[in-house]
Formats: structure tokens, C-alpha cells, sequence
């Protein structure tokens, strides 16, 4: 079968890549659609020192499973949670299964990903997809679910201001659920033609140039995915706010060192975000709560995933979708 395969320094397709084959508990899935994320990106860069397929933004179709009392899931539609967890860990007990401290994660962590013809995924990550959301929306729920995850996790007193800051996919997302929260949301970014979707949507938005750094937000949220959003999160915070971080980079970004006393002086509470729920997202897609349609720039096939990485690269660029 083919994969789009990172061997540590370069990404390549292979077309004789092993087949997948499911384990007990696990199924065999053929994704319809794939989706390009800056985790990708990053991994490229070295983030994690993954190796093996990449891709973890799916919906496909089940095609078989390992045990026999798993085959009702055959020939469903699904999408399906990206870590992959063991149950018995002390974070598993604790009812904290998605920081299991065995877990592998989907084309992220010693488990390979989704841009294939076939990859597996444990049967008990995976979520029917109702016929009433498409497969071009379906393929959104994990980058939407890590969008509701920082509703999930922020407390709201008053009406807050808040910025979210990057008007990349993830920082479009973000600030499109976070408009569900009783506060005055804004996006602040450095591109025109993506602010312009804001626009859109009835979401304020601002360049960020034009923007004062004037310590006054109540809740800042970095989607910025380089390693100086959090400076500039620091400086638009209020003294006693909080700061979202939902940006992750690679250790090969040099930016030197960054000065965290203003955390200190001000005292800032800052919430680390990961993934999120998966239902959440889907409800909201089948509700048509979100825009995503919006978000897509281009689709390539799978025979073309090098090439693709590279567009999702471009300025301007939002999601890159994969076909099979
Ligand atoms: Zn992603
Ligand atoms: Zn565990």
C-alpha cells in the first residue's frame, strides 16, 4: 500500500509499504479524507523525532477488525481520537486516559498515521459519523475538537475580552467556538485575507500592527504555532489573566530565550491545551454551528502528499486536504 512516510529527516512516499493489519481491539480503517495540520508541519521539522506515517486528521471508512466481536463497526463511516491509551496507568485510572503515560498517538508518537491507504486505530477511539455531516466537514472534527477543548477548559466570569491570537486553521477555529462563550472575542492576526472570513462570520478581528500591546485582555489565546506568540501573549494579557497555549513548535525554532518574568509580575495564569472531544465537534458540525467550508484551500491526492506538505506551507494557504 502507500504511505507518506518520515524517516526522520525526509518525507517520501513509499508505494510497497508494509499493509496494515489490525490487532485484537483495533480496526483497519481507508480514510476518504485526510487533513493537513501545522503538527505536521512541525514533525517535518523534528518535533517529537517522529518517524513513520504521518497524519492524523481523518474519516474513513472501517474495512475490518482484529476480533470478532468488534465487526458491527464494518463499514461504517467514522472518525476516530488520535491517542491511543492503555487503561491501566495511574493517569488512566484517574479518569486522565488522554495523558496516559503509555499512549501512542496517531501519526505522532510510535503509531503510524493516516496519510496511507490503510492504517489502524483501536475501536474504542472511534465515533460513527451521522449521514447528516459530509465527509469535507467530518475531516474537521479533530482540529475542532482541540478548539472546544479551550472552551472546555476556561472558566468565564463577567463578560471577559478575549483575543485569540494567529488567524491560522487552528486560530479560525478557535475563535468561531469561542464566540459560544458570554465574552467579546476578538481575532487578532497578520493576514488580511484570512481576517476577511471573520468578516464572514460576524467575528471581530483586528491586524495585529494595529493593534496596542496594552496589557487589557481578560484571556489570550495563542494560536499563533511560533515560539513568539507567547511574548506577544504576554503583553496583551492583564495583570491576574490567563493565557491559552495551543501552540507547539519544534525545538529547532532558535528564537533564544524567552523572558517569562512578565508571568510572574503579573501573574498570569497560563492553561496548556492539547486535544479535545470529539463529540463536542461533531455535534457542532452537524448542527452547523461552525464554518469549515471556508478553511479549505486545496485538494491533492495521496500520491501527491510530499507536494502537499509544501502547499500547506505557503503563505495564504489554510487547510490542505488529502484524497485518497
Ligand atoms: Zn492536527
Ligand atoms: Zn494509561
Amino acid at each position: 500500500m502507500r504511505a507518506l512516510v518520515l524517516d526522520g529527516q525526509n518525507i517520501s512516499l513509499d508505494e510497497r509499504h508494509p499493509e496494515a493489519s489490525p490487532p485484537p481491539g483495533e480496526a483497519l480503517i481507508r480514510p476518504r479524507r485526510m487533513g493537513v495540520c501545522a503538527t505536521d508541519l512541525e514533525l517535518c521539522q523534528g518535533y517529537m523525532n517522529m518517524t513513520g506515517t504521518l497524519g492524523h486528521e481523518f474519516v474513513g471508512e472501517v474495512m475490518a477488525v482484529g476480533r470478532a466481536k468488534d465487526k458491527a463497526w464494518i463499514g461504517k463511516r467514522v472518525v476516530g481520537s488520535i491517542n491511543c491509551v492503555c487503561g491501566q496507568c495511574d493517569m488512566c485510572q484517574r479518569g486522565l486516559s488522554e495523558h496516559c503515560r503509555d499512549r501512542t498517538v496517531l501519526g505522532i508518537l510510535n503509531r503510524d498515521g493516516c496519510f496511507a491507504d490503510l492504517f489502524t486505530l483501536p475501536v474504542q477511539n472511534l465515533l460513527e459519523v451521522p449521514d447528516s455531516v459530509d465527509d469535507d466537514h467530518a475531516v474537521f472534527v479533530e482540529p475542532l475538537a482541540a478548539a472546544y477543548q479551550v472552551l472546555r477548559q476556561l472558566t468565564v466570569e463577567g463578560r471577559p475580552f478575549v483575543t485569540v491570537l494567529g488567524d491560522g486553521r487552528l486560530g479560525l477555529l478557535c475563535a468561531q467556538v469561542l464566540t459560544e462563550l458570554n465574552a467579546t472575542v476578538r481575532l487578532v492576526g497578520k493576514h488580511p485575507e484570512k481576517l476577511e472570513l471573520c468578516e464572514k462570520w460576524g467575528v471581530k478581528n483586528r491586524l495585529l500592527n494595529d493593534v496596542g500591546l496594552r496589557g487589557d485582555q481578560d484571556i489570550v489565546v495563542d494560536c499563533t504555532g511560533r515560539a513568539d506568540g507567547l511574548t506577544t501573549a504576554m503583553q496583551m494579557v492583564r495583570p491576574k489573566g490567563t493565557i491559552v497555549l495551543k501552540t507547539t513548535v519544534s525545538g529547532n525554532h532558535p528564537i533564544g530565550p524567552v523572558d517569562l518574568s512578565p508571568l510572574v509580575i503579573n501573574e498570569i495564569q497560563v492553561i496548556g491545551s492539547r486535544c479535545g472531544p470529539f463529540p463536542e465537534a461533531l455535534d457542532a458540525l452537524a448542527a452547523q454551528k461552525v464554518d469549515v467550508l471556508s478553511l479549505i484551500s486545496r485538494r491533492m491526492k495521496l500520491t501527491d502528499g510530499v507536494a502537499a506538505l509544501q502547499t500547506a506551507k505557503q503563505p495564504g494557504v489554510l487547510k490542505v486536504l488529502l484524497e485518497p
